[in-house]
């Protein structure tokens, strides 16, 4: 199958998925979108009320930020992919749970196989989590990590970033640094040796 028809198959796996919970409550499941050669892939927490009235993600106010922020770097949202570590909104915008999470991981899982980007940008702590499990986010937002062999930025949530100026400036800031990772990424022919001899020991990529 190739890469497209895979993620669709991955989003009609999605719309009608009942593997937990979220289910019951959703109006529309939000499986993600954008191109399935992506070199960049944005991973948020869940749907909120307007991702959940329309089946796409970041739609509300922290959409709109991000598409500012794509934008401060010339990047269109149809040129990124943008997904989420659990596919259905919480009720009431509650934090996903431990069992949702994991009930909904292979989707994810699939996506990053499918699109295999070349940077993975995490918004907010739950999905910095999926990757880095101990880490805090105020002492690596916008760092480079080697995890597993895929290079991961953690990153603040646009939705906490909007309300807190501190993080606002945190955000825009790490945004900045996003097309150098990507061109690195894909230009340095050792990054692939970089990344396997760092395997299963995740730091900071010293070349970053
Ligand atoms: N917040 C998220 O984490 N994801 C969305 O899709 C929308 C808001
Ligand atoms: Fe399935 Fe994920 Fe939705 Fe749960 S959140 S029902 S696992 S798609």
């Amino acid at each position: 199958m190739n890469p497209a028809a895979e993620l669709e198959k991955i989003v009609k796996e999605v719309s009608t998925c009942k593997q937990c919970n979220l289910h019951y409550s959703r109006k529309n499941a939000v499986p993600g979108e954008g191109p399935s050669d992506a070199e960049i892939m944005f991973i948020g927490e869940g749907p909120g009320f307007h991702e959940n009235e329309q089946g796409r993600p970041f739609v509300g106010a922290a959409g709109k930020y991000l598409d500012e922020l794509l934008a401060s770097i010339n990047l269109k949202r149809s040129e990124v992919f943008i997904t989420n570590v659990v596919k259905c909104r919480p009720p009431s915008n509650r934090d996903p749970q431990a069992d949702e999470l994991i009930s909904c991981s292979d989707y994810l899982e699939r996506q990053i196989q499918v699109i295999n980007p070349k940077v993975i940008v995490t918004l907010g702590r739950f999905s910095m989590a999926r990757f880095l499990p101990n880490a805090k986010i105020s002492a690596i937002h916008g760092m480079a990590m080697n995890v597993k062999g895929r290079l991961i930025v953690p990153m603040y949530h646009p939705a906490a970033a909007l309300h807190q100026p501190s993080l606002k400036a945190s955000i825009e800031a790490d945004f900045t640094n996003i097309p150098d990772l990507i061109a690195r990424a894909v230009e340095m022919p050792e990054y692939k040796e970089t990344l396997n001899e760092q395997k299963e020991n995740p730091k900071q990529l010293s070349m970053f």
